[in-house]
């Protein structure tokens, strides 16, 4: 399709994530994407830092995806899912199951990480209620999180970081225990579990579940916290008898150098929430699994789940799950996320000696460069673009979570940029 993009027209009328109608931050024209480049309307080619927020795993316009839709289109684009059902969803949900921890039987799909969110919520809900304890309907959860922007998710964001501010006087009031400062590769802080145990032994009987991102606090600080205190979060649920939601939206599917994050900490959440990589970045499709334990808890004494959208289980969006989840499992993204983590921490450590760095991070496929001050956006994608490449930071966070399948020399170029920027525009 080769007409022309309205910028101005953009401009006017299309709201973009996060921006004013009126002072509308720049946004470049991209007409196709294959591999790891994006292809903008000036023929500018640029190497893709962002895989799309972390879910274009294999590259764009991959052939085995685009065969995978094709061939689903042919048969149907969509059906509904009531009082109907389609080899696509019975397949990804075999395939689900079979790859997440195994007390994880039950799969519920919706339309996007935020709904998958809320239908975890839901479910613990109506878990308690079925179990006669409708006082359980607080969540607890950490500061610095992120979960999505519809309504019961802005709830557990954090109240600062997590983009909602506006709305904390409207929101579902939650707990919070503090972020954990323990990082990946140490054991947990004693204050931290120790402020997690206080929580719940001051609230444990209005708390329905934790909820957490395992191991990658993504969104609200791109941080990584230390296994150990995740293994002890899921020993204190355990303990006082509270679910735990683990939110993979953003570390499944071996970003963070393991299948699923809670393996970092050999535990298994009670629900799990998939999300992002789980099309290959193709199609928006969630995923909430959940034991056997909970789906039996909600069915009892004639119990239904409330829940059922439109798109429910969409054919397409299944297909391409499944032949992206094909893909990872005949591919050696292994070693492929392997060999990022060492080039990223090789290549990023320089930062740590500018001024303008506060710190780096790395794990996994995922890079940051926190620096001291906040990033102008717009600044920060002008310089990255006239660089060549695709990098879009957000407050002090310069980050990366490239395609696994990016080659030496393109992530090279990444960061060489991310240098540059931070010896140069960042440290004005
Ligand atoms: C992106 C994200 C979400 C929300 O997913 P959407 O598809 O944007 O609604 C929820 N949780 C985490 C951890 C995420 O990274």
């Amino acid at each position: 399709m080769d007409w022309m993009i309205d910028l101005e027209f953009d401009r006017r009328h299309l709201w973009h994530p996060y921006t004013s109608m009126d002072r509308p931050l720049p946004v470049y024209p991209v007409t196709r994407a294959n591999g790891v480049r994006l292809t903008l309307e000036n023929g500018t080619e640029l190497v893709d830092g962002m895989a799309s927020w972390w879910s274009v795993i294999h590259g764009y316009n991959h052939p085995r995806l685009n065969a995978a839709v094709t061939s689903q289109l042919g048969n149907m684009a969509h059906v509904m899912f009531g009082g109907l059902t389609h080899a696509p969803a019975v397949e990804l949900a075999r395939k689900l199951v079979a790859l997440t921890p195994a007390p994880l039987q039950k799969v519920f799909l919706s339309d996007s990480g935020s709904v998958a969110v809320e239908v975890a919520i839901k479910m613990t809900l109506q878990y308690w209620q079925n179990q006669n304890e409708p006082a359980r309907h607080k969540l607890l959860t950490i500061r610095k999180g992120y979960h999505g922007d519809t309504f019961a998710a802005m709830a557990v964001c954090d109240p600062v970081t997590g983009m909602h501010e506006n709305f904390s006087g409207i929101l579902q009031q939650h707990y919070f225990a503090e972020a954990p400062r323990c990082r990946f590769g140490g054991s947990a802080h004693a204050d931290d579990v120790e402020n997690m145990r206080s929580l719940l032994e001051a609230h444990g009987d209005e708390i329905a579940a934790v909820i957490l991102e395992p191991v990658v606090q993504g969104a609200g600080r791109m941080y990584f916290y230390s296994a150990d205190y995740l293994g002890q979060v899921r020993k204190l649920c355990d303990e006082f008898g509270v679910l735990l939601i683990a939110d993979e939206i953003a570390t499944g599917f071996g970003r963070s150098g393991k299948l699923f994050a809670c393996e970092h900490a050999g535990i298994s959440p009670d629900i799990l929430c998939l999300g992002k990589a789980l099309t290959g970045g193709y199609m928006t499709l969630a995923a909430t699994l959940c034991t056997d334990r909970v789906a039996e808890g909600i069915s009892r004494n004639r119990g239904v789940f409330m829940h059922g959208p439109t798109f429910m289980a969409n054919p397409l969006a299944c297909a391409c799950a499944l032949a992206s989840i094909d893909l990872l499992e005949d591919g050696d993204w292994r070693s492929r996320v392997a060999a990022i983590e060492a080039q990223l921490s090789r290549e990023l450590a320089p930062c740590r000696d500018l001024d303008s760095v506060e710190e780096v991070r790395v794990l996994g496929a995922i890079g940051v460069v926190e620096m001291k001050a906040a990033v102008d956006m717009a600044k920060a994608q002008a310089f990255f673009v006239d660089r060549g490449v695709w990098i879009r930071p957000f407050g002090r966070l310069t980050y990366i979570m490239p395609p696994y399948v990016i080659d030496a020399a393109d992530l090279a170029a990444l960061t060489e940029a991310i240098i540059a920027f931070a010896a140069g525009p960042a440290s004005l």
